[in-house]
């Protein structure tokens, strides 16, 4: 059993009972805030091992609330999971560029709720892997030291942005980035940044990996994430 303590933020009260009936009988602790105001109180006083997030509040909205914690310094490690309508695409964006960790969009099961969190928490436990470190994952095979990447122990031929774009997201498997974030990883902060110009790497950097490029999903509206391991 988990001793993870959740705090769940939701003001509509039957999806708030809803999500502590799911999370306490998978061995979770809730503590559960109605609006934003009390949220980020009880995000300081109860120190949470991850913060479930609705976007939608009265008071202090979501990415207001979202925002206040990863600037604190006593609450800017925990995770954020966001809870989101659907068409909220902008919302999503700029609450994963605020440094929120995943999102779930409303209506969600609880299988699936239950599953991202246990990642996103299995994730914040390991430490990422370090810039040269040798990545394995799925059959691919990354070699930062000397550029290299085998598909099933075959070579693919990448540009040096293509490398980076696909050791940036690989090393992170699961984790959703906005382009933006990409472009800021990839090319640094001087670099003219453009939606299209992801887009375009992501395309050639499949077609070289071969079937292994489907490994690189599209999260539609919001970017790009690495398949994780099952
Ligand atoms: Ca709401």
């Amino acid at each position: 059993m988990s001793e993870y303590k959740i705090l769940v933020v939701e003001d509509e009260e039957d999806v708030q009972e809803l999500i502590r009936y799911n999370l306490e009988n998978n061995g979770y602790r809730v503590e559960s805030a109605l609006d934003g105001k009390t949220a980020l109180s009880k995000a300081n006083s109860t120190k949470p091992d991850l913060v479930l997030l609705d976007l939608m509040l009265p008071k202090i909205d979501g990415l207001q609330v979202c925002r206040s914690l990863k600037e604190n310094a006593l609450t800017s490690a925990i995770p954020v999971v966001m809870l989101t309508a659907k068409g909220t695409e902008r919302d999503i964006v700029a609450g994963l560029e605020m440094g929120a960790d995943d999102y779930i969009t409303k209506p969600f099961s609880p299988r699936v709720l239950l599953a991202r969190l246990k990642a996103v928490l299995r994730r914040r436990s390991q430490p990422p892997a370090t810039e040269k470190s040798v990545i394995r994952v799925h059959d691919l095979e990354i070699d930062p030291k000397r550029h290299r990447v085998f598909v099933d122990g075959k070579e693919a031929e990448l540009t040096t942005t293509e490398f980076k774009l696909l050791q940036f997201l690989a090393a992170r498997p699961g984790w959703v980035f906005t382009r933006y974030q990409i472009v800021d990883a990839v090319h640094g902060a001087d670099y003219p940044v453009t939606d299209r110009s992801v887009d375009v790497q992501v395309v050639g950097l499949r077609k070289k990996l071969g079937r292994a490029g489907e490994y690189i999903e599209t999260v539609r509206g919001v970017g790009y994430r690495f398949r994780e391991d099952e």
